[in-house]
Parts: C-alpha cells; structure tokens; sequence
C-alpha cells in the first residue's frame, strides 16, 4: 500500500503541532505527496486557533506550488445533541471535516457509552462532519456497530489515524480492528491520517497499513488513493 494523500495534519496555528504551512508544502514535495488536508483544531480545544483561521483558507487556491491543500477541521463534539465547533458560515469553504471527542473541550469525559454513542450518531445526522477521527479512542468508548452502520448510511467516512498506534491514545489498536472490521461489514469510506503534529510525519501511514491488510479492507472505500476520489467523496456532502 502507498498512498500519496494525508487527511490529518496539524500546523503551528495549533499550539501543540510544530510546523508552518510552508514546512509541510515543502515536505509534501520532498515525499512526492499528491496533498494534504490542514486540519487544526476547532475553537473548543484548549490549544486551537481562532475561527478566523479556517475563513482565511479562502485565500489559497486548490493548489500549493503543485500540492493539492485540502482546506479542513478537526472539530470537537461538545455535547450529547451532537452539536460541534464546526464554524457554520465555513461550511462549504471546508473541505474536509474531520470531528471526534478531544481532552480539555466542555464535552466532559467520555465514560457514558450511551451518551458518546449519541453525540456521535447527532452529529452526523446534523451534518456537522464527513470523517469521524481517531474513533477507537479508548477514553470515549462507543458503540461501534451502531456508529459505523449510520455513518454508512451517511456516507461519512471511518478515519484510521496512524498516531493511534504510535504516540497518541493508547490501547486504541484493539478498538481498531474491531472497527475495520465493522467498517467492511457495512461498506463504509475509509480515510488515513497520519495526525501529523509536526512535518516529519506527515504521510507516514505505515502502521494503519499494517492494519488494513490484516482486515482486508475494500480498496476502492479508501477515499485516499487519488485527488479526484477525495473530490468525489467531498462533493457527496454538498
Ligand atoms: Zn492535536
Ligand atoms: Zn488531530
């Protein structure tokens, strides 16, 4: 597996990630990347940048001295009824809307499987989102099959988020396979994220690949593999 498209990546606008946009072009190139989505985190995070960030992508054109720049979100769920901080007058600028449950937002803790099951389902019925990230998160348990099988419904897609396996949120690796497995059960879109909080990661999918082969995913679910199918998938929530 080689995929040439990152949908999760951080710059310095989120006070925890390292590198400056320029950083991560000039990487993508030396990776021979075909592009990347910037998804710094929604306003509720303890560490994000104002909403003026994400309106100001109007700014860029689709493409970055030859690399396709994905405008996007990495939004947090803040309560049961699924609201997000997804920025609403952003809504058709944003590309690509990656939201989950993040530390430190007024969602609270996850404990409450019935209640994080809830927000969940909520948010993507209110459209706030077209990828869910990081979803094995062991901190916010949900029920898998219920989410995974509306989000088919939804047409959102499943993010497996490399730093899953490596830095960030451990004792994900379980719920992972669990959820791929669900996820070729019911046919649902697939996208890879590295989570990239500085420039050296960005496209390093080495462990989700271990795991997609493992399961044997559907390849043509994996809205990954070439700018037109991110295109495609993003005009699916138009
Ligand atoms: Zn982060
Ligand atoms: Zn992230």
């Amino acid at each position: 597996m080689n995929y040439l498209i990152d949908l999760h990546v951080h710059s310095n606008v989120s006070t925890h990630a390292y590198s400056t946009l320029d950083e991560l072009i000039q990487t993508a190139k030396n990776k021979k990347l075909l592009g990347f989505a910037l998804t710094n985190h929604g306003s509720m995070a303890p560490d994000s940048p104002h909403d003026y960030h994400f309106g100001n992508l109007k700014i860029f054109d689709k493409y970055i001295n030859g690399i396709r720049l994905f405008k996007g979100i990495e939004a947090n769920i803040i309560s049961e009824n699924g609201e997000t901080d997804l920025p609403k007058k952003y809504y058709d600028l944003l590309e690509i809307k990656l939201c989950g449950f993040h530390k430190g937002t007024p969602y609270g803790n996850g404990k409450d499987i019935v209640r994080n099951t809830n927000a969940i389902i909520n948010a993507i019925k209110n459209r706030e989102l077209n990828i869910i990230s990081h979803l094995g998160n062991p901190s916010y348990k949900v029920n898998y099959e219920e989410v995974i099988e509306v989000s088919a419904e939804y047409n959102v897609a499943i993010e497996f988020n490399n730093s899953s396996f490596t830095t960030s949120r451990l004792g994900s690796e379980k719920n992972c396979y669990e959820i791929a497995k669900l996820c070729k059960k019911y046919n649902n879109y697939i996208s890879i994220g590295s989570d990239a909080h500085h420039s050296m990661f960005l496209g390093e999918f080495g462990e989700v690949y271990k795991l997609l082969e493992n399961i044997g995913l559907d390849k043509t679910m994996i809205i990954n593999s070439s700018i037109n199918k991110v295109e495609e998938f993003i005009n699916l929530h138009k």
